[in-house]
């Protein structure tokens, strides 16, 4: 049975996905985004290893709070990283009643990727940016794994929630939300468009890795100016 790498586990979550969620922060990730507040899960080989059993065992003791919409959410790091882990995870979730969603960057993809989603239930996606050279500045990857990943979601028809950080100077502004919105045309069951604001909290956790902080000096994103943004978000 496959093993993974974890780096956390948080109960009762309520941000990642719908309802009550079980969220396993998985290990690894191939982007650097600028903003990420987790460097800590980059490392594929740090973290502790975990069993299928393990999580089945942990996302059971959830059960009482996920009521008809919650679950399990894999989120990282990048959880389509460990694909074969998370494809056996997911499906002996399924096996106990639980349903499980993907929370992924849109920067991997490999050919247990559309496996991993067909058996999901549902997926969350970071879409980091919409223009090309912009995504590579932040992420340090390239826009091909987020153009396989939304042929797969179309072709498979899953529900998936889109959320967009807003860092002030970067992607603050209006036309950036319309062009977000043409842009999301492309996936086809877009259910909510969640844009998040940025914040600088984890400029110390990178001072204490010994990393340099690439967005030094940009303020945390205004609470009203992100109300006003998102009140400009569409779904078709
Ligand atoms: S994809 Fe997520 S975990 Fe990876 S670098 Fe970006 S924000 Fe951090």
């Amino acid at each position: 049975m496959a093993t993974g790498r974890l780096h956390s586990i948080e109960t009762f979550g309520a941000v990642d996905g719908p309802g009550i969620r079980t969220v396993f922060f998985l290990q690894g990730c191939p982007a650097r985004c600028a903003y990420c507040h987790n460097p800590d899960t980059w490392n594929p080989a740090g973290g502790q290893e975990i069993t299928v059993e393990e999580v089945v065992r942990r996302a059971k003791r959830g059960r009482p709070y996920y009521g008809a919409n919650g679950g399990v959410t894999f989120s990282g790091g990048e959880p389509l990283l460990q694909g074969e882990f998370v494809l056996e995870a997911v499906r002996a979730l399924k096996r106990e009643g639980i349903s499980s969603a993907i929370d992924t960057s849109g920067t991997y993809f490999d050919d247990m990727s559309e496996k991993v989603i067909d058996a999901a239930d549902m997926l969350l996606l970071d879409i980091k940016h919409i223009d090309p050279k912009k995504f590579r500045e932040l992420t340090g990857r390239e826009q091909s794994p987020l153009f396989r990943l939304i042929e797969v979601i179309n072709r498979l028809d899953k529900p998936i929630w889109i959320r967009q950080v807003i860092v002030p100077g970067f992607n603050d502004d209006e036309q950036y939300i319309y062009s977000l919105n043409e842009f999301l045309r492309k996936i086809r069951s877009v259910k909510k468009i969640e844009l998040l604001g940025y914040h600088n909290m984890a400029e110390n956790k990178y001072d204490r890795m010994g990393l340099r902080y690439r967005l030094q000096g940009v303020r945390p994103m205004n609470r009203n100016r992100l109300q006003q943004l998102s009140s400009l978000t569409q779904i078709v």
